[in-house]
Formats: structure tokens, sequence, C-alpha cells
């Protein structure tokens, strides 16, 4: 993973450093990505729909008060990235205690089934469930005794016998762990790959047999876009109900793998990331993205887009109360920017209304200084303006350098505002004959 790291981080950079973020810069950034991507073997069908996304949404979506097209572009790479990923909902475990729930593992030989086993046998373990260990894996000599040594040394008890057919072992196991009381069973199987029928065939009947309450299929991250085939396959012959990717640190192709798998609507629950038996990690896109482009600035732009998304919501509801919040003016004011003269914008309105003389004087300056000090104020101030009280105003002009007598400027300039866009609307409603009465 180290290289799709160390190329989209650059992307970022260039992102950042970018002295406009034009038609131009967009095509070279997009470009970058779609080779990180390619070299992290995602296939190119997904290539092309996150960076026509990008390109699409960059377009498209609006620019809220307060935020630079860089940093949209930034929100934009990242959350493609993570819808790549398979979104932002993640993996929950669905394991009760007191309830016995039996897990199947699957996978090819080599994918790290046994390893994976044990790794979730002490995720469990950890988590104050009783997990029991079956191995029913006796084509390869030495399995028993790996899973047997991997038990004991995570503390683990592991069901198994040689020589015996795996569907006879799998069910005398559950047994042996029922009478028990366990809560999680993890049955452990074989996989070899230079007999694919045969693999399918017993799993086919392994899971008939046994029901499991779920199946977990095992990828290993450097087949890359491969891993579509794979998870498209073990899911004809039994449900996946979740994949596990392992080997991922230091698997070049490790972003193609896992774009492949959620590609093919499986989830992915966990995924390993070394050998060493605390390796395994729920799986989560937006961790895992953070950690692609660096924890830091990209996750603090989007955060903040959150909390105004999270904001507008507030004041589209406020609004549609009949309440013109401060936000509503920060809104306005920034449309206004883009606009031109105020002047020019009210002569288009029909009915030529007349603005207060107040709002009229407010030029470019007052503009930049009115959004500075809303910047400044707390998502409750701008919903809720009562509040503001010296103690309020005196912080709110320090954080935007401006002064107490400006916080006031605009406060007043608020309240105007708002009287008028109250008559306004009253006005409106006059003219329409439904309401004249
Ligand atoms: P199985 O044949 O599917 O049971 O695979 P094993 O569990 O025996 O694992 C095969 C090899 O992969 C072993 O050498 C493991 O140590 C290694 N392995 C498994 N998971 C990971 C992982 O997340 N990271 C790394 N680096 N190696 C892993
Ligand atoms: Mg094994």
């Amino acid at each position: 993973m180290e290289n799709l790291k160390e190329k989209l981080r650059l992307v970022i950079s260039k992102i950042k450093r970018a002295p406009l973020i034009d038609e131009k810069t967009l095509n070279e950034v997009l470009k970058d990505i779609q080779r990180a991507l390619l070299y992290a073997d995602v296939s190119v069908d997904i290539v092309l729909r996150i960076t026509e996304n990008i390109k699409k949404r960059v377009k498209e979506e609006k620019l809220p008060p307060g935020f630079s097209k860089r940093e949209l572009l930034l929100k934009i790479v990242y959350e493609e990235l993570i819808n790549m990923l398979g979104g932002e909902t993640r993996y929950k475990p669905s394991i009760k205690k007191g309830q016995l729930h039996i897990v199947l593992l699957m996978g090819i030989e080599g994918s790290g089934k046994t390893t994976t086993a044990a790794k979730l046998a002490y995720f469990y373990k950890k988590r104050g469930f009783k997990v029991g260990l079956i191995c029913a894996d006796n084509y390869r000599p030495g399995a028993l005794s790996q899973l047997k040594q991997l038990g004991e040394q995570i503390g683990v008890e592991v069901y198994g016998e040689e020589n015996r057919d795996s569907i006879d072992i799998a069910i005398k196991g559950i047994e042996f762990f029922k009478k028990r009381r366990y809560d999680l069973i993890i049955i452990d199987t074989a996989g070899r790959h230079k007999d694919e029928k045969n693999l399918m065939d017993e799993m086919s009947k392994l899971v008939s047999a046994i029901k499991p309450d779920e199946t977990i299929l095992v990828l290993d991250a450097t087949i890359g876009r491969q891993a579509e085939k794979q998870a498209k396959a073990f899911n004809e012959i039994a449900k996946v109900g979740s994949i596990i990717v392992t080997k991922l640190d230091g698997a070049a192709r490790g972003g193609g793998a896992l774009a492949a798998v959620v590609k093919t609507g499986a989830k992915i629950s966990f995924i390993g990331v070394g050998e060493k038996i605390e390796e395994l990690e729920i799986f989560d896109p937006p961790t895992f993205v953070n950690r692609l482009l660096g924890f830091g600035d990209v996750k603090a732009i989007v955060d903040r887009f959150r909390a105004y998304e999270e904001l507008d919501k507030k004041r589209l509801r406020a609004m549609g109360k009949g309440d013109f919040t401060l936000l509503d003016l920060l809104d306005q004011l920034m449309a206004l920017r883009k606009m031109g003269p105020l002047r020019k914008l009210v002569e288009l309105l029909p009915g030529g209304y007349n603005l207060p003389a107040d709002f009229e004087r407010v030029g470019e300056e007052n503009i930049k200084k009115w959004i500075a000090i809303m910047q400044s104020m707390t998502k409750k101030e701008l919903l809720h303006p009562e509040i503001i009280n010296r103690e309020r105003m005196m912080r709110i002009a320090k954080g935007s350098g401006t002064s107490i007598h400006d916080v006031k400027a605009l406060l007043k300039s608020y309240r105007m505002t708002k009287s008028y866009i109250k008559k306004l609307s009253k006005q409106r409603f006059k003219k329409m004959p439904y309401f004249s009465k």
C-alpha cells in the first residue's frame, strides 16, 4: 500500500499547492489519481468512474460560504475514495453473548485462513466472548498442529482430529463447543487452489451440513483485482456474508483488491495488516482513506464541510418556519459577492423593491468583514443571534480581527434585513388572491 499512499499524497499536495484550481489543474489531478489507482491494480472501469464522479461533482456542487474550490476538490477526492472502498458504514459484528454463533471461513490455500481464524478468535476473546476454534482442514499435513499452536498462544480451545472427514470433524466440533456453552465457533477449512472444483464442492457440502450463521471469505490482497473473480466464485457456492482481506500490509495491489471486492457488492468486515495475531482490524473506509492520505488536514477540511452541512440543514428547517437566521445572511452575502453589485440585482427583482438604506451602503469591504465575523461565531450563535451578549461579541470580534462596533453593526443590519424580509413576504402574500381575504 506504500506506493498508493505515496502517489495519493502527491496528488493531495498538488491540489494544495496549485496556484489555481481551474480546468487544467483538475485534469492533471484526475490523471494523477488514475495513475495511482491503476498502479494499485484498481480496474479501469472503477478508475474511470471515480474520476468522472470527481469531475462532475466539482462542477456541480455548490461552494458553501467560507470554503474554497481547492477545499471542495479535496473533500470530493476524499469522499470518492471512500465510496470506492464501500462507503462510510462500517461492519458491525452481530455476535451476542449467550447465543451460539457459527462462523465458517473459506478461501483458497495460502490466503490466510488459519492465521485469520486465530486472529478473529483473539479479537472476540478480548471482547469477552467464549470462543472455540475447529480445524476442518485435514488435507494439509500439519494444519491441525498449526491451529493448535495458535490457539495455545491466545488461550483458545481448538477442536480437531487427524484422519477424519472434514464434515464429521466440523459437526463433532460444534457439538463439543455447544455443550460447553460457547458464544462463538470459528471453523477453519482447507483450500486447495490446484483443484478448484473439488474445493468448491466440499465447501458447498460443508455449508449445507453445518449451516453456519456466517460465512466469511478470506482473500489475499496481493491478488489485486483478481479478487473480484474469487469473490464471485465463492458467492455462488455459499452466500458470502463478508470478506476478510489479508496481507494488506505491503501489498502493492491492495487497493485494487479492496475496490474489486466492493464492486461485487460484498461487505469487507476485517482486514489483515500483518502476520501477528493482533494485526486484524475492523475495516472502516474513512479510517483507511485517512491513513492513505495522511491524517490531518484533509480530514479537518472534510469535518468543516460536514459541520457546515449539518448547520445548513438546521438553517433550512428554520427557514421553513419563516425564520431568517444569520446564516442565511452569510449565505446570501457569499452569493452576492459572486453576482456583482447589489443595486443591479435588486433592479432585476419584480416589483422594484427598495432595500433598506443600510443594506445599500454595504460595500465589498463590509461584506468581507461580515463574513469573517460570522465565521467566528458558533453554530448556536448563527442560528440564534439573540444569545450574543457583550462577552460573546468580544470573543467574536477578537476571533475575526474586527471590533465590537463591527459586530454590533452587523447584528443591527441583520435585524433590519430580517424585519424587511418579514414585511416583504407579507406583501407577497397580500398580492396573491388566495391570501387577500
Ligand atoms: P491458509 O492456507 O489460508 O490457512 O493461510 P495461512 O493462515 O496459513 O497463511 C499463509 C501465510 O500468510 C502465512 O505465512 C501467514 O503468516 C501469512 N499471513 C496471513 N495473514 C497475513 C497478513 O495479514 N499479513 C501478512 N503480512 N501475512 C499474513
Ligand atoms: Mg490453513
